[in-house]
């Protein structure tokens, strides 16, 4: 039995009531695909719908910054399948080599215990080692130039590196809360123009 729908909510059969209606154009169903479907089309599960705003690290979804932080020590696959699977991590797929693992991990703003949930106690230790070993000598890498950036820099807030003023032509004098840099920039908009 169909159920028609007010607006006030009250719900009336219709069988009872056809005759008195007022004739209503079919229903034309809307084209494209309904909203909200977690599925593309083809039955490939849909990207997660980013936040077309540029958003700096400590902002952005809990599970995409600790899905980021992960990738700072281990590859991709392991680090999706530790946020989304609940999989933990184990020592042998750490990075281990200090000079691979990104500098942002020394940066005071991070709190790097956030991802111990994920580890397994052996790989949170080699993680702790990693850090320490980084920490003895501290060396931040302009991704421009790829040399010493220690001064006369800017830090990207998405990305957390660091990049010489002059390399991405930015003002010494720039004074702003926030700022992107281009590599942050351009991976923003090729998100937003493939979702
Ligand atoms: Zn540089
Ligand atoms: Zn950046």
């Amino acid at each position: 039995m169909e159920i028609l729908e007010f607006e006030d909510d009250n719900a009336i059969r219709i069988d009872n009531l056809e005759d008195n209606l007022p004739h209503l154009p079919p229903r034309v169903p809307k084209r494209g695909r309904p909203k909200g479907k977690d599925k593309t089309v083809i039955g490939v599960p849909k990207k997660r719908k980013l936040t077309s705003k540029l958003l700096p690290f400590e902002e952005l979804p809990v599970d995409i910054r600790h899905y980021e932080m992960l990738r700072w020590f281990v590859d991709d696959g392991i680090a999706k399948s530790a946020v989304y699977e609940n999989k933990s991590v184990h020592e042998e797929y750490v990075e281990i080599v200090p000079e691979r693992v990104s500098n942002v991990i020394m940066d005071k703003a991070i709190a790097i215990d956030e991802i111990k949930c994920y580890l397994t106690e052996e790989s949170w230790l080699v993680i702790q080692q990693v850090i320490k070993m980084k920490k003895l000598t501290p060396t931040w890498i302009c991704p421009i130039c790829a040399k010493d950036a220690a001064t006369k820099s800017i830090c990207c807030n998405r990305c957390l590196e660091w990049s010489h003023f002059i390399c991405v032509r930015v003002n010494a004098n720039f004074k702003s809360k926030l700022w992107f840099c281009n590599f942050c920039k351009v991976s923003n908009t090729n998100l937003k123009n493939t979702t």
